[in-house]
């Protein structure tokens, strides 16, 4: 038997973009953090979810582009720590120069932000309750990370998907690590959930 409750997950996503919140109880852990300048339509998403902000123990960015990590110093001003990885922490101010004045970005700053190694990472998920790890997975990005539990869900970002990858040896082989770590029911940052096995020339081991 594990000690930790079994996960439910969730999507309180807009504008084309999964937010997942990955949820042990009422410990509560934020994948990918919304656009600049949208903390009420993420309040509202939380709300019809029936997530409450103050349980978000952690809000993580699969990586520093603005539709996923766009809202993160707006939701630590709210109380939700940002949950950095080290490969991450130089791709922040990059993401700012990509924004203009109209996106209402309000920059990240260094405080209230955790930064920990991916070797951390499976005890920090435990503090909450969440049995998993956070994996290097780039392919999208060089620092792109993704959230695989134990259970099989990884969370995914933008790596490509396999069957649009054939030119990127990098993201092909960020999938193959995935699946022989266990990986099997994806969550991606755009569009549905899918087996990770949903590629034409891959088939579910018997
Ligand atoms: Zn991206």
């Amino acid at each position: 038997m594990s000690k930790v409750a079994p996960v439910t997950i969730v999507n309180v996503g807009y504008r084309s973009t999964n937010y997942w919140v990955v949820s042990a109880g009422v410990s509560r852990l934020l994948v990918d953090i919304g656009w600049p300048g949208s903390l009420g339509t993420m309040r509202a998403n939380l709300k019809r979810m029936g997530v409450p902000l103050r349980e978000i123990r952690y809000a993580l960015a699969t990586h520093y582009h603005i539709d996923h990590a766009g809202l993160a110093e707006e939701l630590k001003r709210e109380g939700v720590p940002l949950l950095v990885l080290d490969v991450q922490v130089d791709a922040i101010p990059i993401m700012q120069t990509w924004t203009k004045p109209a996106d209402n970005y309000v920059a990240i700053t260094g405080g209230g932000n955790v930064i920990i190694s991916f070797e951390q990472s499976r005890q920090l998920l435990s503090q909450i309750g969440i049995a998993g790890e956070i994996l290097h997975t780039p392919g999208h990005t060089d620092h792109c990370v993704s959230l695989l539990l134990d259970d099989g869900s990884v969370f995914t970002g933008d790596l490509p998907p396999e069957a649009h990858a054939f030119n990127n040896p990098v993201a092909l082989a960020t999938w193959r690590r995935l699946r022989e770590r266990g990986a099997s029911r994806v969550y991606p940052g755009h569009g549905p959930t899918r087996s990770i096995y949903e590629t034409p020339d891959e088939q579910p081991p018997a």
